[in-house]
């Protein structure tokens, strides 16, 4: 479909100003509202003036358009052009039809609604599920089995929402019903959806019981899912057509799986490296020792050199967590804690206060025995 050009569109020329184009907008708006509108495409027209006052009107956006034409908006909505929904028409409104008009419009997309909306297939609503996974699950990817609630259309009455359809009387199976309108600028007809049959255009002699005339009822189903290896906190898992179901020949939403990853006692997670604290006491620091260390692929043996001290950092390669997308794994690190006893027994204390009686100091105490000496 080709688009015509935004200057077009509100018949001003390139280089138009603010006012010109204010001015060029209020007057389509007041033509086209589709409230007010008797015109019989004012609606496209309307939604046209919209997108492109909302272009325009902006300094930044009107040097983007100048420069590339449609194109500067293609990617943001899907080709759709420049998607104005956020745009605030509402004291252009105000102004043009009075302030019980509001901002209301700005949600004007929807228009157009009545029984054209009802018979149109429509997809269901995506869902969001949050499912838990223990650490182990999490790195090395699981099947799941999980319940799912979803909306499905109602058996009984096939997502009509009653039976014994007939057209309804108050909209003439239109869906839409015209009132009165006063406003600054006198009295309008307007199209709103008709309260008797919601738009559907028809009604029923009898309201569905079972899904009391909404035309679809909450079912739920179970679902095995396969996880893969390397998924972490807030990744989400999507399942292409296992949401809500569409009516009307619509497809299917989709169902997210969000997950939570359970903390491990031991270890902790950063992205795909593991990092596990090792305790060990001040005579394996000072000698040196081989520690058993636990890791998700089993247990191995770490050699600590002599002289480790807290916060030394020892890596294990490719004992980490799987990426998710590469497949690579991480890294593990194993943390020293050098853990000094609180208590110790009297055989203990003799030989700590033999040590002491050894010179212990190493560079790191000359600094502060320089300083002490220099401030006496
Ligand atoms: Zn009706
Ligand atoms: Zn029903």
């Amino acid at each position: 479909m080709n688009k015509r050009d935004y200057y077009e569109v509100l018949g001003v020329s390139k280089d138009a100003d603010e006012k010109e184009i204010k001015s060029a907008f209020r007057k389509l708006a007041k033509k086209y509202h589709p409230d007010v509108s008797k015109e019989p495409d004012a609606a496209e027209k309307f939604k046209e003036a919209q997108e492109a006052y909302a272009v325009l009107s902006d300094e930044q956006k009107r040097k983007q358009y100048d420069q590339y034409g449609h194109a500067a908006f293609d990617q943001m909505n899907g080709g759709a052009g420049f998607d104005f929904s956020d745009f605030d028409f509402s004291d252009i409104f105000s102004e043009l039809f009075g302030s019980s008009f509001g901002g209301g419009f700005s949600n004007f997309s929807g228009f157009g609604g009545g029984s054209r909306q009802t018979s149109r297939a429509r997809r269901g609503s995506d869902r969001l599920m949050r499912v838990d996974l223990t650490f182990e699950e999490a790195a090395f990817g699981c099947k799941k089995e999980i319940n799912v609630d979803f909306y499905d259309e109602c058996d009984e009455c096939n997502g009509k929402g009653g039976k014994g359809e007939k057209t309804c009387s108050t909209c003439h199976g239109n869906g839409t019903v015209t009132m009165q309108q006063n406003t600054l600028f006198g009295a309008f007809m307007t199209r709103t959806t008709c309260p008797d049959c919601k738009g559907k255009g028809k009604t029923y002699e009898s309201t569905c019981s079972h899904c009391r005339g909404t035309g679809s009822v909450k079912k739920n189903k179970d679902l095995e899912v396969k996880i893969p290896a390397g998924v972490d906190t807030g990744n989400r898992l999507r399942l292409s057509g296992k949401g809500d179901s569409g009516t009307n020949g619509g497809e299917n939403g989709d169902l997210y799986l969000e997950f939570r990853v359970k903390s491990h006692p031991l270890f902790e997670r950063d992205g795909n490296d593991i990092y596990l604290e090792l305790p060990i006491t001040i005579t394996d620091a000072v000698l040196g020792c081989k520690k058993e260390i636990p890791t998700l692929y089993g247990n191995v043996k770490l050699t600590i050199e002599g002289g480790a001290n807290t916060g030394d950092k020892h890596r294990l390669k490719g004992k980490g967590i799987e990426d998710l997308h590469s497949g690579s794994k991480g890294n593990m690190y194993v943390i020293i804690n050098v853990v000094i006893p609180s208590k110790i027994d009297k055989k203990q204390k003799k030989l700590f206060e033999d040590l002491s009686l050894t010179d212990l100091k190493t560079s790191e105490f000359k600094e502060i025995e320089n300083y002490l000496k220099k401030n006496k």
